[in-house]
């Protein structure tokens, strides 16, 4: 949405994968970082987080897809013990 910065699950909802809320909070905290490091700059401060939370949050992404898919996939439980026995 132009004009917008969204954070935390308005900017990625997170699957139950652990790492939304951490996520959220960093999300809560960077706007900060970039308005001091850009305080008179309306645009340069949000594009700044948005260039760093999009990659954060697209890995994130991933790996709640991949935690999900061994959690619950088709192979599941297998993949999960697999992992957790160190032969995944
Ligand atoms: C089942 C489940 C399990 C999860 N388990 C984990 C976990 O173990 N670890 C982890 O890190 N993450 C987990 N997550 C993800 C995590 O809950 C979210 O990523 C995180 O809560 C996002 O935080 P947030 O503050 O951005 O949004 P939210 O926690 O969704 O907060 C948004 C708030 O805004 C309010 N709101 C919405 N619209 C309005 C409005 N118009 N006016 C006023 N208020 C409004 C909502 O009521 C809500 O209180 C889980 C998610 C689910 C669904």
């Amino acid at each position: 949405m132009p004009g917008a910065t969204r954070l935390g699950g308005a900017a990625h909802p997170s699957a139950p994968d652990a790492e939304g809320a951490d996520l959220a909070m960093y999300d809560g905290a960077e706007p900060g970082e970039v308005l001091t490091a850009h305080p008179h700059d309306a645009e340069a401060a949000p594009a700044a987080y948005e260039q760093a939370m999009f990659p954060r949050s697209a890995a994130a992404a991933a790996d709640g897809a991949e935690l999900h898919d061994l959690l619950f996939g088709g192979a599941a439980p297998h993949g999960l013990i697999a992992m957790s026995t160190g032969h995944g």
